[in-house]
């Protein structure tokens, strides 16, 4: 097995390249395990690498972690960045847990809110402990649902990834975040969140400190973010009544979501500021993603994203089935 992480010199952009990963690509639905080969159903655990860290309610696990099989980068490698001319690439040093949201196999967002609330619980946890690892520069917690997002298995489970270098789009986030505090005095994230909230067209919900909205220039149909009150720079940052007020939110935008897009596959993923960086720079928010198209040559070419829904029709979609929804 050998991992790389490589910089492309034109563009800036990265990639892991793991050998390991060729051997797994996402089951067709009808090819998904069945309860019975689950390896993150109860009584299997023995099927997956031990667990970090869990949390449990009466005496059992609800939502457990441990390191991914096939991961993309390790802690156990050493850290090295080889430079040879425009060429750059680190080692395989990194982390990639996965995380096990709840013992039972069924869609999270059709369980009682606390599984979603103990899953970013554990989710918080883990994030915390790995800012141990100073070599760690990037940590980011992401979900997949469908395999059309690339769940690899239907079990709900989330996974955290860490990266020894700041990759080129959180670093240019960072830089963004830092030229607004330097040009107004003014933090960028809160400063979007009190424009949405002014506007109102695009806002869904507020859950406690957590508001759910159609972002500005989504990248995806249907996009939503979920955004806390206070700017804080990792979701290892967040408050208990955040935590909380998250899942509540995150639960409600997916059923939305599911309702909207008839079920569409979808990635959920929570950025934030590099490890260390000025908290005042980029803040903690959660995005979700539906995945109802797939990208084609225009994006490759130019990195722009094209589609077809304005945000305020979105948010229109959205509150109606918010309405709608029976939880
Ligand atoms: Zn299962």
């Amino acid at each position: 097995v050998s991992r790389e992480l490589r910089r492309d010199p034109l563009s800036g952009d990265d990639v892991i390249i793991a050998t390991e990963r060729v051997v797994e690509r996402p089951p067709s639905p009808e090819h998904a395990l069945g309860r019975e080969q689950c390896p993150f159903c109860p009584g299997h655990e023995s099927h997956t690498p031990p667990t970090i860290q869990a949390i449990e309610r009466d005496g059992r696990w609800v939502a457990r972690a441990f390191a991914n099989r096939r991961p993309a980068l390790v802690v156990e490698d050493p850290f090295r960045i080889d430079v040879d001319g425009p060429f750059q690439a680190a080692t395989g040093l990194g982390a990639h847990e996965v995380l096990v949201e709840c013992p039972d196999h069924g869609a999270l967002h059709h369980q009682p809110v606390e599984r979603t609330a103990d899953a970013l619980d554990l989710a918080r946890r883990r994030l915390h402990d790995l800012r141990g690892d100073r070599r760690l520069r990037v940590l980011q917690w992401y979900r997949n649902h469908g395999s059309a997002a690339g769940a690899s298995q239907p079990h709900p489970h989330a996974q955290i990834v860490g990266l020894p270098v700041v990759p080129g789009r959180v670093g240019r986030m960072a830089t963004r975040a830092r030229d607004w505090l330097d040009r107004t005095g003014r933090v960028l994230l809160r400063d979007v969140l009190e424009g949405e909230v002014r506007d109102g067209r695009r806002i869904l919900f507020r859950e406690g400190p957590i508001t759910a909205l159609c972002p500005f220039a989504p990248r995806h149909p249907y996009e939503v973010w979920l955004v806390p009150s206070e700017v804080r720079p990792g979701l290892a940052d967040a408050t208990d009544e955040e935590v909380e007020g998250l899942a509540v939110a995150m639960r409600r935008a997916v059923r939305a979501l599911a309702l909207v897009t008839a079920d569409a596959a979808y990635n959920a993923v929570a950025l934030g500021a590099p490890e260390g960086e000025d908290p005042r720079g980029i803040g903690w928010h959660l995005r979700l993603s539906p995945r109802l198209l797939t990208t084609a040559g225009l994006e490759d070419a130019t990195g722009v994203a094209l589609h077809a829904v304005f945000p305020e029709d979105a948010a229109s979609d959205l509150r109606d089935a918010l309405g709608r929804d029976q939880p």
